[in-house]
């Protein structure tokens, strides 16, 4: 019992001060996509291929609902002229809706 509290113990903090500090996620990190449709030929290539069906073409764009977005980076390598996973991670919301995200149009 004495060796597993001193083991315990010795671990130390193993968290970060954030939100009070800024947060840089390791490098691996997969947020999520980023999209610029600055040359999109809507051809739907990426939708088609979400597994999620998070993706779809919308006449401001293209729309992202990160409420089913499984992260997966599907997208991005279908389309990486236009598609690429980022790094944000605050990906809070108050309401469903707000998860439905739109890349408009370039
Ligand atoms: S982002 Fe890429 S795959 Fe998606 S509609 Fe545009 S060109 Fe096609
Ligand atoms: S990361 Fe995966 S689930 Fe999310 S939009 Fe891209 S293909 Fe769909």
């Amino acid at each position: 019992m004495r060796k597993l509290l001193r083991r315990m113990f010795g671990y130390g903090s193993r968290t970060v001060p954030y939100p009070t500090e800024a947060f840089t996620p390791p490098a691996a990190f997969i947020g999520r996509p980023e999209a610029d449709l600055d040359g999109c030929d809507r051809c739907g290539r990426c939708a088609a291929g979400c597994p999620a069906g998070s993706l779809s073409l919308v006449d401001e764009g293209l729309q992202l609902d990160l409420g089913s977005c499984i992260f997966c980076g599907e997208c991005a390598r279908i389309c990486p002229e236009h598609i690429a996973m980022g790094k944000d991670f605050e990906l809070a919301a108050r309401g469903r809706e707000e998860l439905k995200v739109v890349f408009a149009r370039g």
